[in-house]
């Protein structure tokens, strides 16, 4: 562990993402020819992580890999970007999360994802990471990893006084009410927000009324996230919602885009913890826009040198 504890800390997913490019998806029992394959790093908590440490967070990750070829590679992966693996347990009782993905030339796909050794983290891997979660600053999580062991880790790290996120992704309709109450700062997207209650988000006031309600139920504060609108922020000492707008880009790979402004925002939350959560916010809408612009999910993550400097 760092001698001064971790910025960030991830409770959550590392997926391979196998991609074809096909000229259309195929039926059942056929084999056609694509054009183009490849791999990439994916995985909610992965991607949250990476961008936190692109930015300059001391990052760890909690998480469990297969002991396999994608295993070992996905902690090489780590390790490239900065991010401590002394937590990365590797098993031989499941494979490495996988999406196996098919993108036809319109840009539809059919996806398969096996969570595989991402469902085997659980109170044991929590109990020995304990420690370190005490020393951070901020934790995240997200729904790729078993429910259970999300809502232990929010528990863990509010016992500990450490900042929370949580990322109700992907969504599902029957959450845990504890898991309101467990978030410091509760994000999420339009459809996400749109599952957890039932309201339809179309414009930035219907994103607000969801946000109110969502902080009724005992968030500390709300992001809803809307894209090229930027997102609306809401906290329980000023329910308000709040636009925070941003300069739309025209995006070329919007996959991954709510991964970078959570990692982003787990950044600012570390280490500008008297910055008001709108400036936050905005903040992360920058770093997030720069993601859209570029091809695939961790590959279009932007690092520090790559930004402005008034964003530090
Ligand atoms: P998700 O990837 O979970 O669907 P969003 O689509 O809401 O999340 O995007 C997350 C964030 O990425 C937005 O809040 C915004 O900051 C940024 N973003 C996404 N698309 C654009 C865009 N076209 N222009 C500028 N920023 C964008």
């Amino acid at each position: 562990m760092a001698e001064e504890g971790f910025d960030v800390v991830v409770v959550g997913s590392c997926m391979t993402d196998l991609v074809s490019q096909a000229p259309r998806l195929p039926k059942a029992g056929e084999t056609i020819h694509g054009h183009k394959f490849f791999i990439g790093f994916g995985g909610k908590g992965a991607n949250q992580c990476v961008q936190a440490a692109r930015l300059g967070a001391r990052t760890t990750m909690v998480c469990k890999v297969g002991k396999d070829f994608f295993g070992d590679n996905y902690i090489q992966n780590f390790k490239n970007n900065g991010v401590s693996t002394e937590f990365v347990g590797q098993t031989d009782k499941a494979a490495t999360g996988a999406a196996s993905i098919i993108v036809n030339d319109a840009g539809e796909n059919a996806i398969v994802i096996v969570a595989g050794a991402n469902m085997m983290l659980g109170d044991k891997e929590l109990q020995g990471a304990g420690p370190a979660m005490g020393g951070a600053k901020v934790l995240i999580c997200q729904l790729e990893i078993s429910p259970e062991t999300s809502l232990q880790a929010l528990r863990m790290a509010q016992e500990r006084q450490v900042k929370t996120i949580f990322n109700p992704a992907p969504a599902i309709a029957d959450l845990d009410p504890d898991f309101y109450s467990r978030s410091d700062v509760f994000c999420c997207n339009e459809s996400e927000a749109e599952l957890l209650t039932g309201v339809a988000v179309s414009s930035v006031e219907d994103a607000g009324r969801v946000g109110a309600e969502l902080l009724r139920r005992g968030c500390g504060s709300v992001i809803v996230t809307l894209g090229p609108q930027g997102c609306v922020v809401l906290s329980s000492q000023d329910p308000a919602p709040r636009h925070v707008a941003t300069a739309p880009v025209t995006a070329l790979d919007t996959t991954g885009a709510g991964d970078s402004f959570i990692g982003a925002l787990a950044f600012y939350m570390a280490r500008y913890p008297t910055m008001p959560l709108e400036e936050m916010a905005s903040r992360a809408n920058r770093v997030a826009a720069v993601s859209v612009q570029g091809v695939g999910t961790q590959t279009s993550y932007p690092y520090r040198k790559d930004l402005p400097q008034e964003l530090f």
